[in-house]
């Protein structure tokens, strides 16, 4: 079958990279709350994928452009500046590990001047790979890695499906960093419902401190229509917790984890206030103003609904 080229769906901070696709899809396509559980894994031809690199390099270098590759090649890099590239998709990390070398080094053959690269990945990809290989694709300048924890409750991670366990998660998260690859996580704020709010936030505050990531965002559980537990919430198996409890959520987490060096932030478009902070020095600066917004209570101050995004 044809690879079949995704959309862009990308951390805020690679907003600046050039989106190479590896694959399409998520391997570990079951996630109750994800977008990407109505996908299918997707591997690129690794020629393919060179092809997209020799392409890129002529435009970059001769301004010539390559009959044959999307518009959308093109486009991104009219404003590339040539230091970032994030691996797409959902985890370009499950990319056959020789495949994966090899791409990244006719990249830097190609590119020798870029600065990072960038994938999404599951714990189990990360826990697939050694940290002799995590430390070779470092070395080929895959610089950091975004995994989503969701939750550290084992309870929650089962229900939603995750397929990974706080513990696995945590092991994962200290491969990247034994590897010297930067580990930025996130956490959804109000995947336990009302019913498993408290715990949520306990053990979630529990694999950050336990990860120490170099950055965690937090995000909140926004439904996806015909998801599972979009389904779930229509049966009245699920229930969302209020907007100002996301919060309480939050100040929770921010209150009972602890870092080494972590830039904390709930920047993202899904939440109903932003906080960022690089922890522990302003640990007691995000609580004020956490407690600020809660002791108020004013809607006004929260995102309203019709701009929140995933
Ligand atoms: S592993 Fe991540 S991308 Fe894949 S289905 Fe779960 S949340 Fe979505």
């Amino acid at each position: 079958m044809p690879f079949v080229r995704p959309e862009i769906l990308r951390p805020p901070s690679e907003h600046a990279s050039y989106y190479l696709p590896l694959t399409s899809g998520c391997s570990n396509n079951s996630c109750t709350f994800c977008g990407y559980c109505f996908t299918t894994l997707g591997l690129r031809d690794l020629e393919e994928v060179k092809q997209e690199i020799d392409a890129m390099s002529l435009y970059v270098n001769h301004g010539i452009w390559v009959q044959g590759h999307p518009e959308i090649v093109y486009a991104i890099l009219q404003d590339w500046d040539g230091r970032r590239v994030f691996l797409q998709d959902g985890d370009a990390l499950v990319y056959p590990y020789p495949k994966l070398l090899e791409a990244l080094q006719y990249l830097n053959k190609k590119f020798p001047d870029i600065e990072r690269i960038a994938s999404y990945a599951t714990p189990q990809d990360i826990l697939r790979r050694t940290v002799a290989e995590l430390k070779t694709l470092k070395e080929q300048k895959l610089g950091i890695l975004y995994m989503g924890v969701e939750s550290g409750d084992d309870e929650v991670l089962r229900r939603v499906k995750k397929n990974a366990s706080h513990d696995e998660m945590v092991e994962a998260g200290r491969k990247v960093k034994e590897a010297g690859i930067l580990l930025s996580v996130t956490v959804i704020l109000g995947l336990g419902g009302i019913k498993g709010s408290a715990r949520h936030v306990s053990e979630t505050a529990r694999i950050l401190t336990e990860t120490d990531p170099d950055y965690a965002g937090a995000l909140t559980l926004t439904l996806i229509p015909e998801t599972p537990i979009y389904k779930e919430l229509e049966r009245g198996e699920f229930e969302l917790i209020t907007p100002f409890d996301s919060l309480q959520e939050l100040k929770g987490m921010v209150e009972q984890s602890t870092f080494t060096n972590c830039f904390f932030s709930s920047m993202h478009a899904s939440n109903y206030f932003s906080i960022r902070g690089s922890m522990p020095k302003d640990k007691d600066k995000v609580l004020k103003q956490l407690n600020a917004i809660l002791s108020r209570k004013d809607p006004r101050l929260l995102r309203p609904e019709y701009m929140r995004g995933l």
